[in-house]
Protein backbone atom coordinates (compact mmCIF):
# COMPACT_ATOMS: atom_id res chain seq x y z
CA UNK A 1 0.00 0.00 0.00
CA UNK A 2 0.74 3.54 -0.83
CA UNK A 3 -0.38 6.93 -0.37
CA UNK A 4 0.67 10.31 -2.97
CA UNK A 5 1.27 13.19 -2.13
CA UNK A 6 0.66 15.90 -4.89
CA UNK A 7 2.86 18.84 -5.52
CA UNK A 8 4.38 18.89 -2.32
CA UNK A 9 7.00 21.72 -0.58
CA UNK A 10 9.48 18.81 0.63
CA UNK A 11 12.11 19.70 3.09
CA UNK A 12 14.18 16.81 4.19
CA UNK A 13 14.51 17.16 7.52
CA UNK A 14 18.51 16.39 7.66
CA UNK A 15 19.79 18.70 5.01
CA UNK A 16 17.01 21.00 4.48
CA UNK A 17 17.08 20.83 1.37
CA UNK A 18 13.56 22.44 -0.39
CA UNK A 19 11.90 21.24 -3.41
CA UNK A 20 7.98 20.74 -4.85
CA UNK A 21 7.62 17.04 -5.76
CA UNK A 22 5.37 14.46 -5.61
CA UNK A 23 5.85 11.83 -3.05
CA UNK A 24 5.30 8.50 -3.28
CA UNK A 25 4.34 7.06 0.49
CA UNK A 26 4.99 3.70 0.88
CA UNK A 27 2.87 1.75 4.22
CA UNK A 28 5.05 -0.24 7.11
CA UNK A 29 6.92 0.40 10.01
CA UNK A 30 10.13 0.12 7.64
CA UNK A 31 9.52 1.65 4.58
CA UNK A 32 10.28 4.71 3.06
CA UNK A 33 9.11 7.52 0.53
CA UNK A 34 10.13 8.26 -3.34
CA UNK A 35 10.13 11.63 -4.61
CA UNK A 36 8.12 11.00 -8.20
CA UNK A 37 6.58 13.61 -10.41
CA UNK A 38 3.59 11.71 -10.97
CA UNK A 39 1.11 9.32 -9.63
CA UNK A 40 1.78 6.69 -12.02
CA UNK A 41 0.65 3.91 -9.72
CA UNK A 42 -2.77 5.30 -8.83
CA UNK A 43 -2.58 6.06 -5.55
CA UNK A 44 -5.30 7.39 -3.16
CA UNK A 45 -3.89 11.16 -3.23
CA UNK A 46 -3.63 14.16 -1.08
CA UNK A 47 -3.09 17.51 -3.11
CA UNK A 48 -0.11 19.18 -0.91
CA UNK A 49 -0.50 22.50 -3.62
CA UNK A 50 0.73 25.13 -1.23
CA UNK A 51 1.49 22.63 1.64
CA UNK A 52 4.70 22.23 3.69
CA UNK A 53 5.52 18.61 3.74
CA UNK A 54 8.51 17.43 6.02
CA UNK A 55 9.28 14.50 8.63
CA UNK A 56 6.93 14.35 11.77
CA UNK A 57 8.40 14.91 15.13
CA UNK A 58 9.51 12.37 17.91
CA UNK A 59 8.95 13.38 21.68
CA UNK A 60 12.74 12.40 23.50
CA UNK A 61 11.09 11.82 27.12
CA UNK A 62 7.22 11.89 28.02
CA UNK A 63 5.32 10.65 30.90
CA UNK A 64 1.70 9.80 29.26
CA UNK A 65 0.20 8.93 32.63
CA UNK A 66 0.06 12.44 33.80
CA UNK A 67 -2.26 12.87 30.96
CA UNK A 68 -5.42 12.67 33.43
CA UNK A 69 -3.41 15.87 35.80
CA UNK A 70 -4.36 18.49 34.07
CA UNK A 71 -6.21 20.86 36.63
CA UNK A 72 -6.63 18.25 38.85
CA UNK A 73 -7.07 20.07 42.35
CA UNK A 74 -3.99 21.67 44.25
CA UNK A 75 -2.36 19.60 46.94
CA UNK A 76 -3.37 20.42 50.85
CA UNK A 77 -0.16 22.26 51.50
CA UNK A 78 1.90 23.84 48.75
CA UNK A 79 5.88 21.78 47.39
CA UNK A 80 8.86 23.94 48.41
CA UNK A 81 10.77 21.93 46.24
CA UNK A 82 11.33 19.77 43.69
CA UNK A 83 11.41 16.24 46.10
CA UNK A 84 8.16 17.86 47.60
CA UNK A 85 6.77 18.43 44.11
CA UNK A 86 7.40 14.66 43.47
CA UNK A 87 5.74 13.85 47.13
CA UNK A 88 2.89 16.00 47.32
CA UNK A 89 1.92 15.61 43.42
CA UNK A 90 3.44 12.96 41.32
CA UNK A 91 3.98 10.33 43.26
CA UNK A 92 0.56 10.41 44.96
CA UNK A 93 -0.82 10.75 41.62
CA UNK A 94 1.09 7.61 40.13
CA UNK A 95 -0.25 5.11 42.81
CA UNK A 96 -3.89 6.12 42.63
CA UNK A 97 -3.33 5.00 38.76
CA UNK A 98 -5.28 1.62 37.69
CA UNK A 99 -5.52 -0.06 34.30
CA UNK A 100 -8.75 2.11 33.25
CA UNK A 101 -6.72 5.44 33.64
CA UNK A 102 -3.48 4.19 32.48
CA UNK A 103 -5.43 3.68 29.36
CA UNK A 104 -7.28 6.74 29.42
CA UNK A 105 -4.07 8.97 29.90
CA UNK A 106 -2.37 6.93 26.86
CA UNK A 107 -5.00 7.73 24.36
CA UNK A 108 -6.12 11.38 25.31
CA UNK A 109 -1.92 12.33 25.60
CA UNK A 110 -1.51 10.25 22.04
CA UNK A 111 -4.05 12.02 20.29
CA UNK A 112 -2.61 15.37 21.68
CA UNK A 113 0.50 14.24 20.66
CA UNK A 114 -0.58 13.08 16.88
CA UNK A 115 -2.57 15.83 16.56
CA UNK A 116 1.05 18.12 17.19
CA UNK A 117 2.80 16.02 14.35
CA UNK A 118 4.20 13.69 16.63
CA UNK A 119 4.01 10.32 15.51
CA UNK A 120 6.54 8.14 17.81
CA UNK A 121 6.18 8.89 21.66
CA UNK A 122 9.60 7.35 24.53
CA UNK A 123 7.88 7.12 27.07
CA UNK A 124 8.53 6.85 31.22
CA UNK A 125 5.99 5.08 32.69
CA UNK A 126 4.65 4.81 36.84
CA UNK A 127 1.72 2.66 38.17
CA UNK A 128 3.25 1.59 41.34
CA UNK A 129 -0.20 0.03 42.33
CA UNK A 130 -0.80 -0.83 38.26
CA UNK A 131 2.68 -1.95 37.44
CA UNK A 132 0.82 -5.75 36.11
CA UNK A 133 0.14 -5.07 32.28
CA UNK A 134 0.71 -1.26 32.34
CA UNK A 135 3.31 -1.19 29.56
CA UNK A 136 1.03 -3.67 26.98
CA UNK A 137 -2.07 -0.69 28.30
CA UNK A 138 -0.62 1.93 26.67
CA UNK A 139 1.67 -0.03 24.04
CA UNK A 140 -1.70 -0.95 22.85
CA UNK A 141 -3.74 2.56 23.00
CA UNK A 142 -0.95 4.30 20.92
CA UNK A 143 -1.31 1.26 18.33
CA UNK A 144 -4.92 2.07 17.86
CA UNK A 145 -4.27 5.98 17.07
CA UNK A 146 -0.88 4.98 14.91
CA UNK A 147 1.90 5.78 17.24
CA UNK A 148 5.24 4.29 16.95
CA UNK A 149 6.71 3.88 20.83
CA UNK A 150 9.48 3.28 22.65
CA UNK A 151 8.17 2.47 26.39
CA UNK A 152 9.83 1.64 29.58
CA UNK A 153 8.59 1.53 33.10
CA UNK A 154 9.77 3.35 35.87
CA UNK A 155 11.86 0.61 38.55
CA UNK A 156 12.39 2.49 42.26
CA UNK A 157 13.01 1.71 45.71
CA UNK A 158 10.73 4.06 46.96
CA UNK A 159 7.33 2.05 47.27
CA UNK A 160 9.17 -1.21 48.56
CA UNK A 161 9.45 -4.99 47.98
CA UNK A 162 6.65 -5.96 46.31
CA UNK A 163 5.31 -3.22 44.08
CA UNK A 164 9.43 -3.02 42.77
CA UNK A 165 9.08 -6.95 42.10
CA UNK A 166 5.87 -6.42 39.96
CA UNK A 167 7.61 -3.24 38.37
CA UNK A 168 10.60 -5.74 37.22
CA UNK A 169 8.26 -8.12 36.29
CA UNK A 170 6.02 -6.05 33.99
CA UNK A 171 9.46 -4.53 32.57
CA UNK A 172 10.78 -8.19 31.80
CA UNK A 173 7.74 -9.25 30.24
CA UNK A 174 7.16 -6.57 27.79
CA UNK A 175 10.87 -6.34 26.69
CA UNK A 176 10.48 -9.98 25.66
CA UNK A 177 8.25 -9.03 22.72
CA UNK A 178 7.88 -5.31 22.41
CA UNK A 179 11.31 -3.31 21.83
CA UNK A 180 11.46 -0.61 24.91
CA UNK A 181 14.12 0.68 27.15
CA UNK A 182 14.64 -0.35 31.04
CA UNK A 183 12.91 2.73 33.23
CA UNK A 184 14.80 3.64 36.22
CA UNK A 185 13.15 6.51 38.46
CA UNK A 186 16.25 8.51 39.72
CA UNK A 187 19.56 8.05 41.78
CA UNK A 188 18.11 8.72 45.23
CA UNK A 189 15.53 6.44 44.72
CA UNK A 190 17.09 3.31 43.11
CA UNK A 191 19.62 1.65 45.53
CA UNK A 192 23.37 -0.32 43.61
CA UNK A 193 21.51 -4.19 44.08
CA UNK A 194 18.49 -2.50 41.65
CA UNK A 195 20.78 -0.42 39.55
CA UNK A 196 22.65 -4.14 39.21
CA UNK A 197 19.36 -5.87 38.29
CA UNK A 198 18.34 -3.05 36.05
CA UNK A 199 21.51 -2.72 33.60
CA UNK A 200 21.22 -6.75 33.41
CA UNK A 201 17.82 -6.75 32.63
CA UNK A 202 18.96 -4.13 29.65
CA UNK A 203 21.97 -5.85 28.91
CA UNK A 204 19.84 -9.59 28.03
CA UNK A 205 17.40 -7.61 26.24
CA UNK A 206 20.02 -5.37 24.29
CA UNK A 207 18.74 -2.40 25.38
CA UNK A 208 19.49 0.61 27.47
CA UNK A 209 17.97 2.55 30.94
CA UNK A 210 15.83 5.30 30.94
CA UNK A 211 16.39 7.48 33.65
CA UNK A 212 16.21 10.89 35.55
CA UNK A 213 19.51 12.69 36.16
CA UNK A 214 20.31 15.17 38.08
CA UNK A 215 17.09 17.23 37.50
CA UNK A 216 17.54 18.98 40.99
CA UNK A 217 20.88 19.49 42.99
CA UNK A 218 19.39 17.13 45.94
CA UNK A 219 19.76 14.14 43.27
CA UNK A 220 23.74 14.95 43.39
CA UNK A 221 23.83 15.20 46.93
CA UNK A 222 21.77 12.09 47.74
CA UNK A 223 24.13 10.33 45.62
CA UNK A 224 27.24 11.97 47.15
CA UNK A 225 26.43 11.08 50.88
CA UNK A 226 25.01 7.82 50.07
CA UNK A 227 27.91 6.36 47.70
CA UNK A 228 30.33 9.24 47.71
CA UNK A 229 30.41 10.16 44.42
CA UNK A 230 28.34 12.47 42.02
CA UNK A 231 25.39 10.75 40.20
CA UNK A 232 26.90 10.13 36.34
CA UNK A 233 30.11 8.40 38.18
CA UNK A 234 27.72 6.21 39.83
CA UNK A 235 25.73 5.31 36.74
CA UNK A 236 29.71 5.08 34.85
CA UNK A 237 30.68 2.41 37.20
CA UNK A 238 27.24 0.34 36.47
CA UNK A 239 27.62 0.21 32.94
CA UNK A 240 25.02 2.78 31.73
CA UNK A 241 26.61 4.98 29.86
CA UNK A 242 28.33 2.45 27.65
CA UNK A 243 24.76 1.36 26.10
CA UNK A 244 23.61 3.47 22.93
CA UNK A 245 20.10 2.86 23.70
CA UNK A 246 20.32 4.93 27.38
CA UNK A 247 18.36 8.12 28.27
CA UNK A 248 19.54 10.67 30.78
CA UNK A 249 16.50 12.64 31.36
CA UNK A 250 17.54 15.96 32.00
CA UNK A 251 21.05 16.16 33.29
CA UNK A 252 20.85 19.59 34.77
CA UNK A 253 22.87 20.17 37.88
CA UNK A 254 26.25 18.22 36.43
CA UNK A 255 30.02 19.12 37.22
CA UNK A 256 32.69 19.44 35.30
CA UNK A 257 33.99 15.56 35.42
CA UNK A 258 30.16 14.62 34.32
CA UNK A 259 30.07 16.77 31.94
CA UNK A 260 33.32 14.82 30.46
CA UNK A 261 31.77 11.55 30.99
CA UNK A 262 29.23 12.24 29.01
CA UNK A 263 30.95 14.03 26.33
CA UNK A 264 32.78 10.62 25.77
CA UNK A 265 29.69 8.49 26.51
CA UNK A 266 27.26 5.95 24.14
CA UNK A 267 24.20 7.49 26.00
CA UNK A 268 22.03 10.55 25.36
CA UNK A 269 20.54 13.11 27.53
CA UNK A 270 17.11 14.32 26.66
CA UNK A 271 16.18 18.20 27.80
CA UNK A 272 12.72 19.27 28.88
CA UNK A 273 12.99 22.97 29.09
CA UNK A 274 9.20 23.38 29.80
CA UNK A 275 9.14 20.98 32.49
CA UNK A 276 12.36 22.52 34.07
CA UNK A 277 10.88 25.71 34.32
CA UNK A 278 7.40 24.93 35.87
CA UNK A 279 10.07 22.77 38.02
CA UNK A 280 12.07 26.00 39.05
CA UNK A 281 15.27 23.36 38.82
CA UNK A 282 17.30 25.22 36.23
CA UNK A 283 18.27 24.67 32.46
CA UNK A 284 19.90 22.48 31.20
CA UNK A 285 23.73 23.70 29.87
CA UNK A 286 24.76 21.26 26.94
CA UNK A 287 28.35 23.08 25.51
CA UNK A 288 29.95 20.27 26.64
CA UNK A 289 28.03 17.33 24.76
CA UNK A 290 26.02 19.06 22.37
CA UNK A 291 25.99 16.77 20.00
CA UNK A 292 24.46 14.04 22.54
CA UNK A 293 21.49 15.78 23.36
CA UNK A 294 17.26 15.76 21.73
CA UNK A 295 13.97 17.01 23.31
CA UNK A 296 11.42 15.76 25.40
CA UNK A 297 8.38 17.51 27.02
CA UNK A 298 8.37 15.49 30.69
CA UNK A 299 4.63 15.01 30.45
CA UNK A 300 3.73 18.29 29.90
CA UNK A 301 2.39 17.55 26.39
CA UNK A 302 2.93 16.21 22.98
CA UNK A 303 3.69 19.04 20.68
CA UNK A 304 7.44 18.82 20.02
CA UNK A 305 7.35 22.44 17.98
CA UNK A 306 5.95 23.89 21.03
CA UNK A 307 9.17 21.90 23.06
CA UNK A 308 12.00 23.36 20.44
CA UNK A 309 10.31 26.73 20.64
CA UNK A 310 10.72 26.90 24.69
CA UNK A 311 14.17 25.20 24.62
CA UNK A 312 15.09 27.50 21.99
CA UNK A 313 14.05 30.82 24.51
CA UNK A 314 15.24 28.65 27.55
CA UNK A 315 19.06 28.52 26.38
CA UNK A 316 19.11 32.46 25.29
CA UNK A 317 22.15 32.67 28.18
CA UNK A 318 22.91 29.35 28.92
CA UNK A 319 24.41 27.18 25.79
CA UNK A 320 22.53 29.92 23.44
CA UNK A 321 21.53 28.27 20.82
CA UNK A 322 20.52 29.45 17.43
CA UNK A 323 17.62 28.45 15.85
CA UNK A 324 19.89 25.77 13.80
CA UNK A 325 21.16 24.78 16.69
CA UNK A 326 17.58 24.23 18.26
CA UNK A 327 16.56 22.41 14.96
CA UNK A 328 19.49 20.27 15.09
CA UNK A 329 18.17 19.30 18.93
CA UNK A 330 14.84 18.55 17.63
CA UNK A 331 15.96 16.29 15.21
CA UNK A 332 18.55 14.69 16.89
CA UNK A 333 16.41 12.07 18.26
CA UNK A 334 15.97 10.61 14.52
CA UNK A 335 19.36 9.23 14.97
CA UNK A 336 18.81 7.85 18.38
CA UNK A 337 16.16 5.77 17.13
CA UNK A 338 18.02 4.63 13.72
CA UNK A 339 21.41 3.96 15.37
CA UNK A 340 19.63 1.10 18.10
CA UNK A 341 17.51 0.30 15.35
CA UNK A 342 14.61 0.83 16.85
CA UNK A 343 11.56 0.70 14.36
CA UNK A 344 8.49 3.52 13.38
CA UNK A 345 10.67 6.77 12.18
CA UNK A 346 11.11 5.66 8.75
CA UNK A 347 11.07 8.48 5.99
CA UNK A 348 7.13 7.58 5.79
CA UNK A 349 6.61 9.78 8.71
CA UNK A 350 6.18 12.92 7.72
CA UNK A 351 3.80 15.95 8.28
CA UNK A 352 1.78 18.55 5.85
CA UNK A 353 1.75 22.00 6.89
CA UNK A 354 -0.63 24.30 5.98
CA UNK A 355 1.84 27.84 6.71
CA UNK A 356 1.67 30.83 4.89
CA UNK A 357 4.87 32.55 5.53
CA UNK A 358 5.11 36.77 5.12
CA UNK A 359 8.93 36.31 3.97
CA UNK A 360 10.69 33.36 1.78
CA UNK A 361 11.41 29.96 3.26
CA UNK A 362 15.26 29.06 2.43
CA UNK A 363 17.08 25.78 3.43
CA UNK A 364 19.41 28.52 5.89
CA UNK A 365 16.36 30.24 7.42
CA UNK A 366 13.91 27.21 8.19
CA UNK A 367 14.84 26.72 11.90
CA UNK A 368 13.89 30.51 12.03
CA UNK A 369 10.98 29.74 10.73
CA UNK A 370 9.91 27.25 13.38
CA UNK A 371 11.46 29.10 16.26
CA UNK A 372 9.43 32.18 15.43
CA UNK A 373 6.74 31.29 13.86
CA UNK A 374 5.38 27.56 13.40
CA UNK A 375 3.45 26.19 15.28
CA UNK A 376 0.87 23.00 16.27
CA UNK A 377 -2.08 24.87 13.96
CA UNK A 378 -0.13 25.11 10.89
CA UNK A 379 -0.12 20.65 11.28
CA UNK A 380 -3.22 19.44 8.77
CA UNK A 381 -2.36 16.09 8.34
CA UNK A 382 -0.04 13.30 9.65
CA UNK A 383 1.48 10.34 8.08
CA UNK A 384 2.52 7.63 10.59
CA UNK A 385 4.34 4.38 9.29
CA UNK A 386 2.79 5.51 5.44
CA UNK A 387 -0.71 5.62 7.36
CA UNK A 388 -2.69 8.50 7.53
CA UNK A 389 -3.22 9.07 11.29
CA UNK A 390 -4.66 12.89 11.42
CA UNK A 391 -6.57 14.22 8.34
CA UNK A 392 -7.33 18.12 8.66
CA UNK A 393 -6.77 17.79 12.31
CA UNK A 394 -8.45 15.07 12.92
CA UNK A 395 -7.42 11.53 13.97
CA UNK A 396 -8.85 8.78 11.41
CA UNK A 397 -7.99 6.03 13.30
CA UNK A 398 -10.07 6.39 16.63
CA UNK A 399 -13.26 8.28 17.75
CA UNK A 400 -11.69 11.68 19.52
CA UNK A 401 -15.25 12.16 21.31
CA UNK A 402 -15.63 8.95 22.82
CA UNK A 403 -11.91 8.86 24.29
CA UNK A 404 -12.17 12.66 25.64
CA UNK A 405 -15.79 12.01 26.82
CA UNK A 406 -14.23 8.64 29.12
CA UNK A 407 -10.74 10.30 29.77
CA UNK A 408 -13.09 13.34 31.47
CA UNK A 409 -14.68 10.10 33.53
CA UNK A 410 -11.59 8.41 34.85
CA UNK A 411 -9.91 11.72 35.35
CA UNK A 412 -12.49 12.86 38.04
CA UNK A 413 -12.00 8.94 39.51
CA UNK A 414 -8.39 9.90 39.87
CA UNK A 415 -8.90 13.10 41.61
CA UNK A 416 -11.15 11.67 44.01
CA UNK A 417 -8.65 8.92 45.01
CA UNK A 418 -6.31 12.09 46.11
ZN1 LIG B 1 10.64 12.85 33.37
Amino acid sequence: MAIYLSNADYIDPQTLEMRTTGIRVHEGSDAGIECIDANTANDPEIDCTGRIVTKSFVVGHHHIYSALARGMPSPKSSPTNFVEILEKIWWRLDKALDGEMIRASALAAGIDAAKAGTTFIIDHHASPNAASDSLHIIAEALDSIGLSHLLCYELSDRDGADRLASGLAESDRYLSNHQGLVGLHASFTVSDALLTRAMDMARSHNTGVHIHVAEAESDETDSLGKYAKRVVHRLSEFGALDLPQTILAHCIHLDESERALIKDAQAWVAQQSESNQNNAVGCLDASGFPDRVFLGTDGMHGDCLAAVRATYLASQGVDSLSPNDAYRRLRRVHGYLEQNKFTGDSANNLVIMNYQSPTPITPSNWAAHMMYALNRSHIETVISDGRVIVRDGVCTLVDEQAIFSNAKHQAQRLWDRL
